[in-house]
Parts: C-alpha cells; sequence; structure tokens
C-alpha cells in the first residue's frame, strides 16, 4: 500500500516511515520541519519507494494530491511539546484543529483511512491512573495556555469520530504517552533527551518541581509497531487506542538513572514550574496508561524497558556528537 505520513520527519513519523517501508508499504513523509528534520529521514531519501514533500500541511492544494494519491494516512503532523506550546499557542491550536479538520475533510472525498495521532494529555489532571480510554477528562482554565495542547487534541479526536459516524470516514485514534527513543530533540522539553544531552555537557539536570510526578516512556519502536498493528485492524476503526508503558518512574528518579547511565557527575538542579514554563503552570502528577484496551485488540504490549531505552538515547546523543549536546544549553531552545 502506499501510505501517507504527516509529520514524517518528526520523530515518530521517521520511525513509523522506516516502519511501514520494512513491511514492503510504499511511503510518503510530507512535513515543513518546523519541529521535524531533515536528518531524522538520512536513511530514507533516495529510496524508490520513499518520497519526501516538504510543505505544510495548511496547502491544501498539495494535500488533496497527497492524499488522493495514497492508500492511508498517518496524521502526526501537530506542534508538540510543552514548553512549544507554551511559548506558541496560536500556531498550537491552529496547526493542531485547522490541520487535522482539513486532513479528515480530504480522507472524505477520497474515502481514506486515517490514524490520527493523540495524546495522554488528553486525560489533563485526572488522578484515575491508569487512565482508561472512556474515562473523564479533568481540563484546567483557559487561561493557561498549557491546556490549549489538550484541548486542540480533543477537538481532533471529537472531528474524528465524527467524520467517522456520519460520513463514514475510517479513522482510528492512537493515543501517545510519552514516546522516547533516539531521534527525539530536547528542543521543545521533552525530558528524556534534555536530560541526557545535559549530562554528556557535564551541565546540571534540570528537575522540574519536586520531580516526584511520575511518566512511563515507551520506546518509540514498541509505539510505531501499535501504529501500524492498529491501521490494519478494521476492528480498530472509529475507536481510541492508549499506547504507552506502564513502567512507572518519578522525573527525580529518571534524572538519578540517567547520570547512572550516563557516568556524569554532574549535579540535579530542581527548577520551579514557574520558572521553567509559566506563572502558575500545572503539572501531572500521575500519568499510566491502561493498555487493556489494545492489548484485547491486537495483543500488543511494550517490550522495552526504560533502562535499554535509555542507552539508545544516551548511544544516539554521542553518536550525533557534540553539535547536537552542545544545543541542550540553557537558552538555546528558543
Ligand atoms: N521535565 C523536567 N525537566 C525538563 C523537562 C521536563 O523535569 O528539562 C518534567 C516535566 O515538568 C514533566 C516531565 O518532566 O513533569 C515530563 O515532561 P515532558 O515535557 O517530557 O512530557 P509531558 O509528560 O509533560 O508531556
Amino acid at each position: 500500500m502506499h501510505m501517507l505520513i504527516t509529520g514524517g520527519a518528526g520523530f515518530i513519523g521517521s520511525h513509523l516511515a522506516e516502519a511501514l517501508l520494512a513491511q514492503g508499504h510504499t511511503v510518503t513523509a510530507v512535513d515543513n520541519l518546523s519541529t521535524g528534520r531533515y536528518a531524522n529521514l538520512a536513511g530514507l531519501i533516495g529510496r524508490p519507494d520513499f518520497q519526501f514533500v516538504h510543505e505544510s500541511i495548511a496547502n491544501e492544494t498539495v494535500m488533496d494530491r497527497l492524499v488522493s494519491a495514497c492508500s492511508a494516512i498517518f496524521h502526526l503532523a501537530a506542534a508538540v511539546g510543552v514548553e512549544l506550546i507554551v511559548k506558541n499557542p496560536v500556531a498550537t491550536l491552529e496547526t493542531n484543529i485547522q490541520g487535522t479538520e482539513m486532513i479528515l475533510r480530504l480522507a472524505r472525498r477520497y474515502r481514506r483511512q486515517v490514524l490520527l495521532a493523540s495524546t495522554s494529555e488528553v486525560y489533563g489532571k485526572s488522578t484515575q491512573v491508569p487512565f482508561q480510554e472512556d474515562a473523564d477528562r479533568v481540563m484546567g482554565p483557559t487561561a493557561r495556555s498549557r491546556w490549549s495542547y489538550a484541548e486542540s487534541k480533543a477537538i481532533d479526536e471529537f472531528l474524528g469520530l465524527a467524520y467517522h459516524r456520519q460520513f463514514d470516514v475510517p479513522v482510528m485514534i492512537c493515543r501517545f504517552f510519552n514516546t522516547v527513543g533516539p531521534r527525539q530533540t530536547g528542543a521543545y522539553g521533552m525530558v528524556v533527551p534534555r536530560l541526557v544531552q545535559q549530562a554528556l555537557a557535564g551541565q546540571p539536570l534540570t528537575v522540574y518541581g519536586t520531580g516526584q510526578q511520575t511518566r512511563c516512556f515507551c520506546n518509540v519502536r514498541d509505539t510505531v509497531r501499535a501504529v501500524w498493528q492498529l491501521a490494519a485492524t478494521p476492528q480498530a476503526v472509529g475507536e481510541i487506542y492508549n499506547v504507552g508503558s506502564q513502567e512507572e518512574i518519578t522525573i527525580g528518579e529518571l534524572a538519578e538513572r540517567v547520570r547512572a547511565r550516563t557516568g556524569s557527575a554532574a549535579p540535579i538542579d530542581f527548577i520551579p514550574y514557574e520558572q521553567a514554563y509559566e506563572k502558575g503552570f500545572e503539572d501531572m502528577q500521575r500519568r499510566v496508561p491502561s493498555i487493556d484496551k489494545i492489548r484485547a485488540a491486537i495483543g500488543w504490549q511494550p517490550t522495552i524497558l526504560l533502562d535499554q531505552t535509555l542507552d539508545e538515547v544516551i548511544a544516539d546523543f554521542r553518536q550525533a556528537g557534540s553539535d547536537r549536546i552542545e544545543s541542550a544549553s540553557p537558552g538555546a531552545d528558543s
């Protein structure tokens, strides 16, 4: 099949492109390189079964052509990363809502399947861990831009489900929980690449808040396996699935592990949220997915433990050399 990946030069998109190509599909990746990187596709450029289109998903003429030419769409293009979202709230809302709306309209026009990438952020500050797909969502006030990301993705989900119910467009939704692995950049706030870059550069590791908040980090290879398996499962149409690991860790412990595994002697700095993000910033204290639904649907569960993932990320940054490590220095990511 001919697969179209929006956000195909991004961290998850580029890994998905490789996985789909490995299964014999043809892949077109479209990306405006705002947060995606051409270097992520370095191993794929020049292959006859792969095409990269440097374009924004807001360009309807181009997207119309790409959607008409493909068999199925993986819609991953989005404004991502909490830090970026706090800095760029307008772009977040516009890209995430208008972009998805257009993809769905085109999918309807050409009768194409769409897999929508959503996020664990949609659960907001719910304390009902592990989060189940049909659980209530708990959001903060609209005056705090952090929540605009969760809300924009929730609107995407509403739109996707509505196009499915009303127009019979085959839509499925994945909620990703803290996906990590090689090629992820720390430039937009993600904690694992940031801590690894800091440790390798001998800079203090920045832990926000008390460091007692927890996350479950899922290796991107496990994540993309869930994505392509779901896309090949007709019963997944019209459904939402959590995609994440259940290996829960505090951010403080994560920093300790990064230090140990890099052999770094750099100190750990605790930074108040207000200083790291914005005044009144609210963080999630615990975030753990229920994976019962996806396990029942396709038998999926993560296979890669966090320590192995950390070693892969560390090796990736070591290989990339000092340029990428230098870019971890404070203030370099604006
Ligand atoms: N975080 C941190 N130091 C950093 C970046 C992030 O302590 O340099 C924290 C952040 O406040 C959150 C957790 O790490 O509690 C995960 O942040 P990330 O942005 O990776 O993902 P989120 O779960 O917030 O979407």
